[in-house]
């Protein structure tokens, strides 16, 4: 059983990533929040007041048919569980960036969709993906109705980190980031076939923070983003330890672009932008995500 555990969670992992694309260029100015039909309940002005007035994101839970992938049995995210994700991504993620990103930043460059799946979208072969995003525009995350705010490590895994890599496509998208971060591992990037190339070797050693790492250069560089952000200063240097002083090297050349390219470009410190994150996530047990309050 724990065995098949494994594999299965291999296979999530690896799904989740595949199923991110990224050849569109985002486009900011277009809504896509459209009218609904449906009555308004007080979740839904919640959201409007929390989402929509200050960043133009629709946050999407009732699963409408048009939204959602027709290839996958989906279940409908409960509205519990709608709540807690709305208050949680807000916190853990917004106000995190607004601690530290300048004025008016996400309105302008946060994916304008978010929608909320309650089920993993099965596949036939009994696999199952966990998180998309669709040019930057719309980001969906599946299993919602397996949400535990208790566990911060399944928190990053399952959700964030997925919103964390497609939040930092749109800004890499919209200005691109030095040459020299392509250069590092130029010979060692594997496209298309990052999932089964590193079977009995290390993709860390190699200088990736993880297999998917080593698809291509912007794929690399927004991983580097979202697991950064989602370590402490002490489960980074544990996360990275395993790739020898070859492999740290390489992580820590690349890292220093990275955060220079923030800093630079958006004016957002990456060690800030992580202890605003982590703060927030040692005080996840004292926060209260089932309130739908507007002051
Ligand atoms: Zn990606």
């Amino acid at each position: 059983m724990n065995n098949i555990k494994y594999w299965l969670s291999l296979a999530i992992m690896i799904i989740v990533l595949a199923a991110c694309t990224d050849d569109d260029d985002p486009n900011t100015d277009v809504s896509v929040i459209s009218i609904g039909t449906g009555e308004s309940n007080d979740f839904d002005k919640y959201l409007e007041k929390i989402y929509t007035e200050p960043y133009n994101i629709s946050f999407q839970y009732k699963l409408a048919d048009i939204e959602s992938d027709m290839n996958y049995q989906l279940v409908p995210a409960t509205y519990e569980n709608s709540v807690k994700m709305a208050n949680l991504v807000k916190y853990l993620c917004l106000d995190a960036y607004e601690e530290v990103a300048p004025e008016g930043f996400l309105k302008v460059y946060f994916p304008k969709m978010m929608m909320m799946v309650g089920s993993g979208a099965y596949r036939n072969n009994g696999t199952v993906v966990l998180g998309t995003a669709e040019g930057g525009l719309k980001i969906t995350l599946y299993d919602i109705n397996n949400l535990d705010i208790s566990n911060v490590e399944r928190l990053y895994e399952y959700y964030f980190r997925t919103i964390f890599h497609e939040f930092s496509h749109i800004l890499h998208q919209t200005k691109d980031y030095t040459t020299d971060f392509d250069k590092i591992s130029s010979t060692e990037y594997v496209g298309g076939s990052w999932n089964d190339a590193w079977d009995g070797k290390s993709s860390l050693e190699a200088g990736f923070i993880s297999d998917y790492s080593s698809k291509e250069t912007n794929e690399d560089f927004v991983e580097l983003i979202a697991h950064y952000i989602t370590n402490t200063e002490e489960s980074w240097a544990a996360k990275i330890e395993p790739a020898g002083d070859s492999g740290k090297a390489i992580l820590e050349q690349k890292i220093t672009i990275v955060k220079s390219y923030m800093k630079e470009v958006w004016s957002i410190d990456m060690d800030d932008l992580r202890a605003a994150i982590q703060t927030r996530a040692e005080k996840l047990d004292e926060q209260d995500f089932d309130s739908i309050t507007i002051e």
